[in-house]
């Protein structure tokens, strides 16, 4: 497949050409489940390089649905700023890449489409929950593709399928016309093929948006122009954390480490404490979060109503359509909001955050950049992951970055029998470093 960057070159009829090709592979590959539907040709999008999007991103007059029942008949009726500003770089939305409900999930599992399967080796996940975008790139079946990472829904498939994927920092990308998960950790983000296609979308989704209030107000990124292999970083490495993961991932950490040392980085120790409080911090913000986010879908506001006999029936028999992880969650995040619990739990919660922000921000203040492994495993099997718990409990290098707000970027530093991903984690609002950290690295490891 050709890279973003070389389809940027490409004229007005070869491109519609490769989307025809692309149409045909999609067919080829629909074993894969990576696509929700197969894309179709658009006279409004003639000459546009196109670009997979997460089926939680809107993109005016299509279907959208979060791999949901209960949008199923919902068509958007206005544009994510994101995928707006694809459009002013002569790009366009083609596709929609299948996902975890509502983005909740690791491993493209709970979509109602049913699962994705990883190209490189199908009888396992791909990772979650942007795992169609993330499958569809690993598989030469998008030239790149948008996600979204809440706690890692971006870097972790990249990590499973074996391509790039990069989490802006907070507030980089404006979140209008993201569907809400949990509002004040996810981002809109790049999967791609390489480090120079991540680079190259981060500039162009990136900047200001008046209809986020959220977004920070900053020029649009130009990472792309600057990008420069030559630098020599101070690069922290977390070896305690590093010991919860399988031993293949940590002989991956280490062989990096070794190979960072060899281009010339300076390597510092540093340590991130009470790391066992990630998780309940995360989950409990995400949970809390989402139930309020997803109050809307009630069938009088937002989602396909199913009626009753009276109101409460309406609202019973049109919230049953979501999927059991999302109940779940809908369930736990009530509860941690509710009046005798809110001090327990949830702004308990907040200033663990808090403190996991401040661990990062000293970690920063003798570093460039820290590098981590993206996730503690390789791509589990089909339903190998027993419980939700476990499914948690498998976030564990991805979330404190969303806790935080930082950007962090997965590159593959394993590619076989499993990808193996690696990310390196920036400073707030330093995408540059890490992208010049991962670009020597890719070009160093010949990818
Ligand atoms: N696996 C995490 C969750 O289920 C992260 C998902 C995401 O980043 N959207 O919440």
């Amino acid at each position: 497949m050709l890279t973003l960057k070389q389809a940027m070159a490409l004229h007005a009829n070869e491109i519609e050409s490769l989307k025809e090709q692309m149409i045909h592979d999609i067919k080829e590959q629909q074993e894969l489940n990576a696509y929700i539907e197969i894309p179709e040709l658009n006279e409004n999008d003639k000459g546009k390089i196109p670009i997979l999007i997460k089926d939680n991103i809107c993109v005016k007059d299509s279907k959208l649905t979060c791999a949901s029942k209960i949008l199923h008949g919902y068509v958007s009726p206005y544009s994510a700023t994101a995928v707006a500003k694809l459009q002013d770089s002569n790009m366009c939305a083609f596709g929609r890449a299948n996902m975890d409900e509502f983005g909740m999930g690791s491993t493209t599992e709970k979509s109602c489409y049913g699962r994705t399967k990883n190209s490189n080796d199908t009888s396992r996940v791909p990772g979650g929950s942007s795992g169609g975008s993330a499958a569809a790139v690993a598989a030469n079946i998008a030239i790149a593709s948008l996600g979204s990472d809440t706690g890692g829904s971006i870097r972790q498939p990249a990590s499973y399928c074996g391509v790039v994927g990069l989490k802006p920092t907070y507030g980089r990308v404006s979140r209008y016309g993201l569907v809400a998960y949990s509002s004040s950790l996810e981002q809109i983000g790049p999967i791609t093929q390489n480090v120079e296609d991540a680079s190259i979308l981060l500039d162009i989704i990136s900047g200001v948006c008046n209809k986020d209030s959220t977004s920070a107000n900053l020029l649009p990124t130009k990472t792309f122009d600057k990008l420069n292999p030559k630098r020599l970083l101070k690069i922290a490495i977390l070896e305690d954390f590093v010991k919860e993961a399988h031993q293949v991932v940590q002989n991956a950490y280490y062989d990096t480490i070794k190979t960072l040392e060899n281009m010339g980085h300076s390597i510092i120790k540093a340590q991130m404490l009470d790391t066992a409080h990630h998780i309940s911090a995360y989950y409990i913000i995400a949970m809390a979060e989402a139930s309020a986010n997803l109050a809307r879908f009630d069938g009088v506001r937002y989602g396909n109503r199913i009626g009753g006999q009276n109101l409460q029936d309406l609202y019973f028999n049109t919230r049953a359509q979501f999927g059991d992880e999302v109940q779940k969650r809908i369930l736990l995040g009530s509860f941690v909001l509710s009046s005798g619990y809110y001090d327990a739990y949830y702004l308990k919660a907040q200033k663990v955050r808090e403190l996991i922000r401040q661990q990062y921000a000293s970690i920063f203040s003798e570093c460039d950049v820290i590098l981590l492994p993206v996730a503690p495993n390789v791509a589990p099997t089909f339903n190998a992951t027993k419980s939700s718990l476990e499914m948690y409990l498998s976030d564990i290098y991805t979330i404190g970055v969303n806790l935080a707000g930082l950007p962090a970027i997965s590159l593959p530093v394993v590619k076989k029998p499993l990808p193996i991903g690696m990310q390196f984690i920036g400073n707030m609002f330093d995408e540059q470093t890490i992208l010049d950290a991962a670009f020597a690295l890719e070009q160093n490891l010949g990818n």
